[in-house]
């Protein structure tokens, strides 16, 4: 049931305050993914989710959407492509920059990971601006893949990532 995910959810993700500066309060999923459970139940609801949505790809975002992508792959019989931070694909990539509170960030996806035509799904494991996403987003619309949905284990909206993200099927298992 829905609110049984909520509640392993909110149980397996520790608030670290002033983590990685004073005044961020960390979302940390490691003891969400330490438990089998929950590990499981996350999983399992993102894929239900999508499934039936024809998903070849799945796109998981450094790192977290690592974890959780890979798994929600498998369960929709789609592949994985990982967006990276600047720098990590080894082979020719598509950028994307975006704007942080201080200076900017830069993303990447290895330029022949998606075919296009591709229906794509990006996870992820927490929705803050929405600067991560949206780049995410464009990335994989570059490359030709047609955006069925963002994923998230959690939304923080009052950042309003979503107003960011109007023209993208947004799913947040939990919104705080
Ligand atoms: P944003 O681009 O602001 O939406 O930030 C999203 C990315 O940063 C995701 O990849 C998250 O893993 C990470 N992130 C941002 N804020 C937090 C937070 N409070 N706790 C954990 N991760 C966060």
């Amino acid at each position: 049931r829905r609110d049984d995910l909520s509640d392993l959810i909110a149980a397996g993700i520790r608030d670290v305050p002033d983590f990685p500066k004073p005044g961020i309060t960390f979302k940390d999923i490691t003891p969400l993914l330490a438990t089998p459970a929950s590990l499981r139940a996350v999983v399992t609801a993102v894929a239900d989710r999508y499934a039936g949505a024809g998903v070849d790809t799945v796109v998981g975002l450094e790192a977290r959407g690592f974890i959780l992508g890979a798994p929600v792959a498998l369960e929709l019989d789609a592949g994985f492509v990982p967006i990276r931070k600047a720098g990590k694909l080894p082979s020719r990539t598509l950028r994307e920059s975006y704007d942080l509170e201080y200076g900017t960030a830069t993303v990447e996806m290895h330029a022949d990971a998606i075919t296009p035509g591709s229906r794509v799904l990006i996870v992820d494991d927490v929705l803050a601006t929405g600067g991560t996403s949206r780049a995410a987003v464009e990335l994989v619309r570059k490359a030709g893949g047609t955006v069925v949905g963002l994923s998230v284990l959690m939304e923080l909206a009052s950042l309003q990532g979503r107003d960011q993200l109007s023209d993208v099927n947004v799913h947040a298992l939990t919104v705080v």
